[in-house]
């Protein structure tokens, strides 16, 4: 796509390859100053776990829409890759200029000044998690057995930072111009090359504690076999979890976990299935201890050691979204307010008000994690809201970003409803009731009815 609108190209010799090689005839090709859309190897296939890769700054396909198995629709269209030239196109201009500027210098502001924003994040990375979500009880450890890893500090955000730092790689990084957190890094081998960017902290427990992997460098490759094939990490490690509690191979086996990645990418019978996801690994190897709600894997806590996050996995429309209502914010980081973790009260009401602002939020086409510091600050939260008033020229109030994120959360329910979905699927896997998780020795529980008051407001 460029100024003068879209041309379909038909090319076979495109097939089957990963997401770097094909960057690499881009290249060639459009040069390096263009931005791209692609699916590897899994999209092509119609895994489940399939996901759409965008390129970076350093024109890696490194950022994902990993969830949902968007790579195996793309793939079902017959579209490997999208790639998107803005060479002569006009920039768009806000309606009110100097207000903009101005609501711009508070957000800027807000979020710098933000511990999590301004600190923890641009810092370590979402990776900051792993000792905080570690030391809480809630950080699932071999699939779900624990919620406390042994090996959490080898593979935690100071670690990776450390590293990151030491080999000439970046431990504080944009994953596109203009952004004012940095969360992001590059992370390169020890000889010094390029490796993955910084793999995110859903990634280093999917691939790490999940899995009982404790190398930081075995997490990277992962990450980059994942990115490459294109795969959402989250589902991938959740994959492995059960595959190796079903015995395929042995917990911490890091060899083992990586010649499974491959052998996706391969297109193995075995590989099929793991790219398949935990749903799929679980019933193909009749492993009842399945991490999955509405077929798609928990991520990164432990939904019995903190269950605002729970009450969001098992009611966001899309299934075990832990980003639809991040109740890790009010649960652990006691931003917006603190809610005990262990206990159900107030959690139902938690993720109801997060899953509403998160809808509204998203829809700004803001990154989510901005969040943290519009929960906490109520001037970043009106400078959010004069900024889309100054560029679009609207007069929106708080109360019409509540209505809105209302309005998406029906939208996306109804779709459900319609697709057949019901009640009984805006729940956990029973066995999180039924077991205790160490090491606070909980279940969920949080009751069914009430689960089925999350959107009644
Ligand atoms: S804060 Fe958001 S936009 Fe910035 S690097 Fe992190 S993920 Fe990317």
């Amino acid at each position: 796509m460029s100024k003068d609108g879209a041309a379909i190209e038909d090319d076979p010799s495109l097939k089957g390859l990963g997401n770097y090689d094909l960057i690499e005839v881009v290249k060639k090709r459009w040069g390096e100053k263009v931005a791209c859309i692609s699916i590897g190897p899994a999209g092509e296939m119609r895994l489940a776990a399939a996901s759409i890769a965008c390129t970076d700054m350093e024109m890696h396909p490194t950022r994902h829409a990993g969830r949902g198995g968007v790579g195996a629709v793309m793939g079902s269209k017959g579209v490997k890759l999208i790639v998107l030239d803005d060479e002569g196109c006009k920039v768009r201009e806000p309606k009110e200029p100097e207000k903009l500027k101005a609501a711009n210098k508070v957000w800027v502001e807000g979020l710098k000044k933000h511990p999590v924003t301004g600190g923890g994040l641009p810092n370590y990375g979402t990776n900051v998690l792993t000792n905080i979500i570690n030391e809480s009880g809630g950080f699932p450890t071999f699939n779900f057995q624990r919620g406390q890893f042994e090996g959490a500090s080898k593979i935690s955000g100071e670690t990776c930072a450390a590293l990151e730092t030491q080999r000439g790689g970046l431990a504080t990084h944009g994953c596109h111009r203009g952004c004012v957190i940095q969360c992001s890094g590059i992370y390169n081998d020890a000889k010094g090359n390029y490796v993955s960017k910084q793999p995110e902290y859903e990634t280093v427990w999917a691939h790490g504690a999940n899995c009982g992997i404790d190398d930081m460098d075995a997490i990277a490759l992962l990450d980059r076999l994942d990115d490459d094939i294109g795969l959402d990490t989250i589902d991938m490690g959740a994959a492995i979890g059960v595959a190796m509690e079903a015995g395929l191979i042995k917990f911490g086996d890091k060899e083992g976990a990586i010649d499974l990645v491959r052998q996706v990418g391969k297109g193995t019978p075995l590989g099929r299935i793991i790219g398949s996801g935990a749903a799929t690994v679980a019933k193909v190897f009749g492993v009842e201890r399945a991490p999955v709600v509405k077929g798609q894997a928990l991520p990164a806590y432990d939904p019995r050691a903190i269950m605002g996050i729970g009450v969001t996995y098992a009611t966001t429309p899309m299934g075990a979204d832990h980003t639809a209502g991040y109740a890790i914010a009010t649960n652990i980081l006691k931003c917006g307010g603190f809610v005990d973790p262990l206990k159900p009260e107030g959690q139902i009401e938690l993720s109801r008000n997060l899953q509403i602002a998160t809808a509204a939020i998203d829809a700004t086409g803001m990154c989510l994690f901005i969040a943290f510091a519009v929960l906490d600050q109520p001037e970043t939260f009106q400078a959010l809201i004069d900024m889309i008033n100054a560029f679009y020229g609207l007069s929106l109030t708080g109360d019409d970003v509540t209505a809105l994120g209302k309005s998406i959360l029906k939208t996306e329910r109804d779709f459900n409803k319609a697709a057949g979905f019901t009640k009984e699927m805006d729940r956990l896997p029973n066995y999180f009731k039924r077991e205790a998780v160490a090491p606070h020795n909980v279940t969920f529980q949080v009751k069914d009815e009430d689960l089925d008051r999350v959107f009644n407001w």
